[in-house]
């Protein structure tokens, strides 16, 4: 299991929560070209670089599988998906605002691009990590020493969207998470960065088709479906909404991880389903005995713009390898938020896909860890044995 990247699905509605959405990619006009055939035509060519798994097109486009919501790039040595499940995005980034997650195994966006892209790529992190501030072009001009309007037209040219209407459709992406997860309006607001301006949340309101605490209630009462099994750390408990895991704990008995399931998700309807979660099962187990797997695994993760921000960051940290809170903290943009980054750490739902337990103290010493500090010692070492 290498691509557990974090989802970014963008449900258009409470009621009809699919992945990827169609819609939002449906936004990025490939090259502008008028004429649909056009496109086909360039489509038929990506095609064929994917088909002969081509390099020289790394960086170039990647490609979305909608049937397991992972985008990868032209050269991935994963199995080839199916033509009609697949669709092709200029950079990352539009893969990503329409619903899809990096691949872990051929890391599609640390492909060298043109230098163009490459700058529209930074803007889009740095928008990603400022969403709590106003962003304006003239603060984006300053960043990267370019006059506004060249960065606006630019960003505009590659991603369809001004920059700041990529910074609302992030928010909005976190505010329709947090409202699944059940948070109140107010709390979800603010961790989607949207502070407490009422016109905000008027835009907002318009933008979700509903009121925010309407689109709340419709999408709480989610269906969960999970499993439980042993594992080298004794049970675990895998659980998953339709659009991925969104829970992965362990315990000693099962009536705990119930009981824990139960609490994390306290509006969701539980089920039972050991047959449907199985491939899953065995791909985490897999991770865990110190084999580093291949098979994508699709995340359903509920977050603050901080925490997702640290999560990202987790994965990113090579298998068998660790990193201490503080680096973390330096990797994320904000060196002196170590202990928040610790805190982010603790409060992460899915254990091994989002492996914070290879983030250990600076001084040497494990760190504390979730699910107990015996467990995040012996997952390390499988890890590290596995290498
Ligand atoms: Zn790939």
């Amino acid at each position: 299991m290498t691509s557990n990247a974090i989802l970014a699905t963008e449900a258009p509605s409470a009621m009809s929560i699919r992945h990827p959405n169609p819609d939002a990619a449906a936004e990025f006009a490939d090259d502008n070209a008028p004429h649909p055939s056009t496109d086909v035509l360039k489509d038929d060519r990506r095609w064929n670089a994917v088909i002969a798994r081509n390099p020289v097109y790394d960086g170039q486009f990647v490609f979305g599988v909608s049937s397991t919501g992972i985008y990868c790039r032209p050269s991935c040595p994963a199995r080839r998906p199916r033509r009609e499940n697949v669709q092709f995005f200029l950079i990352p980034e539009q893969a990503e605002r329409a619903g899809y997650r990096a691949c872990l195994r051929c890391k599609p966006k640390s492909a060298i691009a043109h230098p163009q892209s490459d700058g529209v790529k930074q803007i889009c992190r740095y928008i990603e990590q400022h969403l709590d501030e106003p962003i304006t072009l003239d603060c984006l001009g300053k960043e990267f020493k370019q006059s506004p309007f060249h960065l606006q037209r630019r960003f505009k040219a590659l991603l369809g969207i001004t920059p700041r209407e990529y910074a609302d459709s992030c928010r909005l992406r976190l505010l329709k998470r947090n409202l699944q997860a059940g948070n109140n309006v107010t709390r979800a607001m603010y961790d989607a960065g949207y502070g407490s301006s009422s016109r905000l949340y008027e835009r907002t309101a318009s933008q979700l088709g509903m009121t925010p605490d309407k689109y709340r209630r419709g999408a709480i009462a989610a269906a969960i479906r999970y499993t439980c099994a042993d594992s080298p750390l004794g049970r675990m408990i895998i659980a998953a909404t339709e659009r991925g895991v969104c829970a992965i704990h362990f315990a000693s008995s099962d009536g705990e991880l119930l009981e824990g399931l139960k609490r994390e998700f306290p509006f969701a309807v539980r089920k039972l389903d050991n047959g449907g979660l199985q491939s899953w099962v065995g791909a985490v187990l897999q991770q865990m005995h110190g084999r580093e797997g291949d098979l994508s695994l699709p995340l359903d993760i509920r977050a603050t713009a901080f925490q997702r921000r640290v999560w990202t960051h987790l994965q990113s940290i090579p298998f068998g390898a660790t990193q201490s809170y503080g680096e973390v903290a330096k990797a994320i943009g904000q060196p002196r938020a170590s202990r928040a980054v610790a805190r982010a750490c603790a409060t992460n739902r899915i254990a091994v896909a989002i492996p914070c337990h290879r983030v250990v103290r600076g001084d040497g010493g494990k760190g504390g860890y979730r699910w107990g500090t015996e467990r995040k010692k012996a997952l390390l070492e499988m890890e590290q044995r596995g290498l």
